[in-house]
């Protein structure tokens, strides 16, 4: 049995699902029977936090924040293979469910979802959500039917947990608009959009990170500095997209390991790039480490 087989009722040798699992105070669930009978059984309002698990200091805040708001927190692990456009990036990502079960506790979840692929998507599957404008540009563009594969498995997520509330995190920024449109649009939860965590070093807190050599690693804070720079030009007045765009790039070309792939300001709802900054903008970027690609953002507003 594996690691995380061990800690939590996997299916057994014979294939018959074992009952769910208690790990001090969390349940753990795989089946999508075992999920609703403990949903069932919890008090509202119910907050969920949608993870591919690796679980890091900016999931914990997820979840923390869910424990302020909400009378139940649970916490999803699925490392979805619809919304990887390269195959050798969903087999090499990382997973260590026992961790991520322990974090889980320390962070007071009730509940963990952690089903295998067809207790998601179900024999026959055939169905897909559509996403729109506000997924067709930056990461969209870079990584096609990426976006596509987020929102089906988060309405699927949706669907079967029906969250009061649901929690994601403003370093992915795109998808939090995707899928707060989706949310709306749909009329499934309230999305809660949470702060970014960060290393000491400026560095976003990414289950990507493991990836990185010891001189991508300490190469990598040039993300948040060029960001900074980028800041920095428009609160000192600059409102020239194309201006504060470049002070970015050049505090990225002073990494010879940063790999640019894009840097974008772009309005702050809809993320049509921007020729002048007149109102809420996110500026954001995309840079490879090697084969590690990592994003990261910063709200001008
Ligand atoms: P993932 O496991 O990477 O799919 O992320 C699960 C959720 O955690 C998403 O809503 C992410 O936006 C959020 N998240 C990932 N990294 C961070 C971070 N550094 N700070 C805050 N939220 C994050």
């Amino acid at each position: 049995m594996t690691e995380a087989g061990a800690a939590a009722g996997r299916v057994d040798a014979a294939g018959t699902a074992a009952a769910p699992a208690r790990i001090g105070d969390l349940l753990v669930v795989r089946s999508r029977d075992e999920l609703a009978a403990a949903l069932s059984r919890m008090p509202r309002p119910l907050g969920l936090v949608p993870t591919m698990g690796w679980l890091h200091a900016g999931h914990r805040s997820l979840i923390a924040r869910a424990r302020e708001e909400c009378a139940t927190v649970a916490v999803s692990i699925f490392v979805n293979p619809r919304q990887f456009t390269i195959s050798a990036d969903l087999a090499r990502y990382p997973r260590s469910e026992a961790r991520d079960l322990a974090i889980c506790g320390e962070e007071r979840a009730d509940l963990v979802w952690a089903p295998g692929l067809d207790d998601v998507y179900p024999p026959g599957f055939d169905t897909t959500v559509g996403v729109g404008r506000v997924a067709q540009p930056l990461e969209g563009a870079a990584r096609p039917g990426h976006f596509e594969g987020v929102a089906t498995v988060v309405a699927i997520l949706f669907g079967l947990v029906r969250p009061d509330r649901a929690y994601f995190g403003m370093k992915d920024a795109q998808q939090l608009r995707v899928i707060a449109r989706m949310a709306t649009d749909l009329a499934l939860t309230t999305v809660v959009a949470c702060a970014t965590v960060r290393e000491p070093d400026g560095l976003a807190m990414s289950s990507r990170n493991v990836h990185l050599s010891p001189a991508q690693r300490a190469a990598a804070p040039v993300l948040h500095r060029a960001l900074e720079a980028g800041r920095r030009r428009w609160e000192s007045g600059e409102r020239d997209a194309g201006a504060i765009r470049d002070a970015v790039r050049a505090v990225l070309a002073t990494e010879p390991l940063a790999v640019m792939e894009y840097v974008s300001l772009a309005d702050d709802t809809t993320l049509v790039e921007l020729e002048r900054v007149d109102g809420p903008a996110l500026l954001s970027l995309a840079v490879r480490f090697g084969t590690t690609r990592l994003i990261d953002n910063e709200a001008l507003a």
